[in-house]
């Protein structure tokens, strides 16, 4: 009796899920995903829905249908504002262009790129201009694989001021402690790892050192999220084991 009652109350629950849910759906459906977001769409869409709408884009990005814009007529309707959905933390790399791997058009993103996808004090303003500000819900820390960056840093390259920049990855190599083989560029596997460990880092980066953005991950307005590109492919690969919500943030508390 007492099961079936179970059984009932769930059924109800997820019926009243649904009711409450299908409105938000519905509405993201409708919207012309070729037209620049309005602060309406903006304001409607959770975190989660945001690195679906990415992961969507992506995915018509690989089967080569990507939709079709008119950029100047999106030009015209984000003149007087912008309600971008996400901010993009990517390296330089000409293979990883953002709006282009996640098929999104003018006003869509924000997109911060840094030779490595490593965060400094300007890095972290700009992202925190782009959420706090702009209301952006999501924060993609973007690596990708054969990066030059990463290779370079694990070679320990030094020349003229990029020196310096490689030396922001560093902590990534010192942090991958269990591949096996030579730790430079040579080995596939170590670069790789090394990626991957520098997005994470990142990702913990970015929300520890600004209280800014700490904060409307705590209220659940922004996720910090990791994600992979891979070069030979375009394919996007999110890390959301690893992400950063409200939740993570509480649990770790
Ligand atoms: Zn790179």
């Amino acid at each position: 009796m007492i099961h079936h009652m179970h059984h009932r109350t769930t059924i109800l629950f997820a019926v009243l899920l649904l009711l409450v849910a299908a409105p938000v759906a519905a509405q993201e459906a409708e919207r012309d995903l070729t037209k620049a977001l309005t602060a309406e769409a903006q304001a409607a869409l959770t975190p989660m829905e945001v690195i679906q709408l990415l992961k969507d884009g992506n995915q018509r990005f690989l089967n080569g249908e990507a939709l079709e814009r008119n950029f100047l007529g999106q030009v015209r309707q984000t003149a007087e504002g912008q309600y971008p959905m996400a901010a993009i933390l990517g390296c330089i790399d000409s293979r990883v262009p953002h709006e282009i791997v996640f098929d999104k058009g003018v006003g869509d993103v924000f997109s911060a790129r840094v030779a490595g996808n490593f965060i400094n004090t300007d890095i972290l303003g700009s992202l925190e201009f782009a959420t706090a500000v702009a209301g952006s819900k999501v924060i993609v820390v973007l690596g990708h694989t054969e990066c030059g960056a990463v290779k370079g840093a694990c070679d320990h390259v030094e020349l003229g001021n990029l020196t310096s920049t490689l030396a922001n990855i560093a902590p990534a190599i010192y942090a991958v402690t269990d591949v096996e083989g030579e730790r430079t560029s040579a080995n596939k596997d170590f670069v790789q790892a090394v990626a991957h460990k520098n997005v994470d880092m990142t990702v913990q980066n970015i929300v520890n050192r600004s209280p800014v953005i700490r904060g409307l991950v705590a209220s659940g307005d922004l996720i910090v999220v990791g994600a992979m590109h891979d070069v030979a492919t375009g394919e996007v690969t999110f890390y959301e084991d690893a992400m950063i919500t409200a939740e993570s943030l509480s649990m770790a508390e």
